[in-house]
């Protein structure tokens, strides 16, 4: 796919259609839209240079993929943990309270920036393996003592000379600190602006989503809060 540089379509941003993203590498594990791949291989060089082995474990994902987590986690065939990583009895919940649940760690169906080709996850694959830990992708692995220390310290002081910016660097009561999400902030800015929050709403409408009268009726709040990270509405 050569590269795009009209705004992504409704489809495009909410992960219904991949024709935005191109495969990383030959193994075709991971797809990013052009501008972005471009440039975190630039990053990965630097990294590489500097003696860190800077990796992506997760880039674009689907609509379909993001309903089948979401269902699940509603159905409690996936656990649906707290702010401390604990599993949280559901019964106790109302649809309000267990979307919140949800989102702090899921993102709504067409509404995560992983859909957009702009945003993956990062680690230090090397160190990782060196370290001979079993990674869950948690803070304490990205702070001081954690095999990707390193690479985040090295991040803090190179990412924005590639272009790059952590949407979820602070926890400011939408989706938790996630220190290993990464943004190519032109591209991401371009599809916030042009962000058909009507589109996502039809979708959703006529998707198999559990809970989707709660879920349609706090849409715009959802997504200020989650998807742009901006707090509570
Ligand atoms: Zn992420």
């Amino acid at each position: 796919m050569a590269l795009q540089t009209s705004p992504l379509s409704a489809a495009q941003v909410m992960g219904v259609e991949s024709s935005h993203v191109v495969a990383l590498s030959n193994e075709g594990e991971h797809y990013l839209e052009q501008s972005t791949l471009n440039a975190f291989l630039d990053m990965q060089q630097a990294a590489k240079s500097d003696g860190i082995d800077l990796q992506i474990c997760s880039s674009f994902r689907s609509f379909d993929r993001q309903l089948s987590i979401w269902n699940r986690k509603w159905a409690g065939e996936l656990p649906i943990l707290d702010k401390h990583s604990r599993p949280i009895n559901t019964n106790s919940l109302n649809d309000h309270e267990k979307i919140h649940a949800i989102m702090h760690w899921s993102a709504l169906p067409g509404a995560s920036r992983h859909h957009w080709g702009t945003d993956f996850d990062v680690y230090d694959k090397r160190s990782v393996v060196l370290s001979n830990h079993k990674f869950e992708l948690i803070p304490s692995e990205y702070a001081q003592g954690g095999p990707c220390y390193k690479l985040n310290k090295w991040l803090e002081v190179h990412a924005t000379k590639f272009g790059f910016d952590r949407p979820y660097e602070v926890y400011t009561g939408g989706v938790a600190r996630e220190p290993w999400h990464y943004s190519f902030s032109k591209s991401a800015a371009s599809v916030i602006q042009n962000f058909a929050l009507d589109s996502l709403r039809v979708e959703l409408n006529k998707s198999q989503i559990l809970g989707k009268q709660t879920i349609l009726e706090l849409l715009p709040s959802l997504f200020n809060q989650y998807t742009l990270n901006l707090g509570k509405a």
